[in-house]
């Protein structure tokens, strides 16, 4: 398999002020392009430490791809220290120096004559064009070697990815012919170590396979990638133990691949034309939040409320005060209370509530921090499940919004 080595550079990265986002996008492409990535650092705007990387880059993998430090600035080093190492020579490229000079025509603006620098390449490099900045990028193949140097603002470094990168290495590499099919399998419900138990004999007998299991939110991905004879055997062997692992896991398998809950419970209300309204107390918005990340979830969702006081939700929702003063907010009986009363107030044909406990104080012996309940009704279907979760105020919301999707997705299956 092709290794790359990734190298971030830029001062503000080590002072905890910028994100390095481009390595962990560039790692998440590089893998589903067929290329594996064995190492990474992350450098500050220093000649001996980009250096440094490149050369531990150069020696332990077969592509180097630098992000950042290729502005028109003295302390923006990465692509002439990529040529030193590489041992080559930058020259002014006069086309480079044309569509420079127009791009700051095009914005009436003078350019300075430091950004120059930002036309001048090895004559044996590919130089990437850059839609989205004034610096271009670089490919430079050696021997057996490629170094790549690519801009470092991500909105400048994903499209040149996209677009020319991508296509460069699977050229250069062969990619296309690529033997390896994988499939992420979503599942929700079960903790992780008990799905490995569940999965254990067809991760024991895994041979032409591999299985990964991600424990996030509450999610467990299993990452399945199968090495056949060819690509098409391995898509019917990854076909194969999907199956295997959806006939163990059951309905907990809530997705594939690029699937969210979101996703999947806005395609099954939106097949079966089902309308949905929700009341939230706990989650301040968050299952409303989630059901509209879906382009075009107004087809089947009215709205939502938050009604966190006991006052909101009987003047909003109608839950009754005997209710509440016998039950208390966080019951049964106001989550269902609550569902209805969304359901009668919107006129959708569901309605779904949550109310709990989301700390850090406010528990009890009786009612904990993560004692949540939720509610599903529909004309002929009334559900309450009751959760205890545990975790920070944060991880409680987004449990307990991912498991009133959850219910809802198990009621419309
Ligand atoms: P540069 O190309 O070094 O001038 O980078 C310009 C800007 O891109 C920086 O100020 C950061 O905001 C952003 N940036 C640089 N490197 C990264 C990275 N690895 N991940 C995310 N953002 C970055
Ligand atoms: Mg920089």
């Amino acid at each position: 398999m092709v290794q790359a080595y990734l190298i971030s550079t830029g001062t503000e990265l080590l002072l905890g002020s910028t994100l390095d986002t481009n390595s962990i996008y560039l790692s998440k492409s590089l893998e589903e392009l067929g290329i594996k990535v064995i190492g990474k650092s992350v450098v500050g705007d220093n000649p001996e430490a980009i250096e440094m990387a490149i050369k531990v880059g150069l020696t332990v993998a077969d592509v180097v791809i630098t992000t950042g430090g290729l502005g028109p600035t003295l302390d923006d080093l990465t692509k002439e220290i990529a040529c030193q190492v590489a041992g080559v020579e930058l020259k002014l490229i006069p086309a480079e120096e044309r569509k420079l000079r127009e791009y700051f025509e095009r914005r009436h603006r003078p350019m300075p004559e430091i950004n120059l620098k930002q036309a001048m390449f090895p004559p044996q490099a590919s130089i990437i064009p850059n839609h989205y900045g004034t610096a271009p990028g670089m490919y430079l193949p050696l021997d057996n070697k490629v170094i790549i140097c690519m801009p470092g603002p991500p909105r400048e470094t994903e499209p040149m990815y996209e677009k020319y990168v991508k296509d460069m290495l699977s050229q250069a590499y062969n990619l296309s012919n690529r033997r390896v099919a994988s499939r992420i399998i979503r599942v929700l419900g079960p903790g992780e170590s008990q799905v490995e138990e569940m999965l254990g004999d067809i991760i024991n007998q895994a041979k032409d396979y591999h299985l990964a299991l991600l424990a996030q939110e509450g999610e467990i991905s299993i990452r399945l990638i199968a090495e056949g004879n060819d690509y098409d055997d391995s898509v019917r062997i990854v076909d194969r133990v999907t199956e295997q692992i959806e006939h163990i896991m059951g309905k907990s398998v809530f997705g594939y691949d690029d699937d969210t809950l979101s996703s999947v419970v806005g395609n099954l209300l939106s097949s079966r034309g089902v309308s949905l309204a929700v009341a939230e107390s706990c989650t301040g918005g968050l299952l409303g939040k989630m059901i509209t990340d879906i382009p075009g979830s107004s087809r089947y969702f009215w709205g939502g409320v938050i009604t966190y006081s006991n006052e909101a939700k009987q003047e909003i929702l109608g839950v009754k005060s005997e209710t509440l003063d016998k039950y208390g907010a966080v019951s049964r009986e106001t989550a269902l209370a609550m569902a209805k009363g969304v359901k009668g107030m919107a006129g959708t044909d569901m309605g779904v509530a949550i109310t709990g406990i989301a700390g850090p104080d406010g528990g009890s012996r009786e009612k904990p921090v993560g004692l949540v309940y939720i509610a599903v009704v529909g004309d002929n279907l009334e559900q309450v499940r009751e959760m205890h979760f545990v975790g920070s105020r944060d991880a409680i919301r987004t449990l307990s919004a991912k498991s009133a999707l959850d219910l809802l997705r198990l009621q419309l299956i």
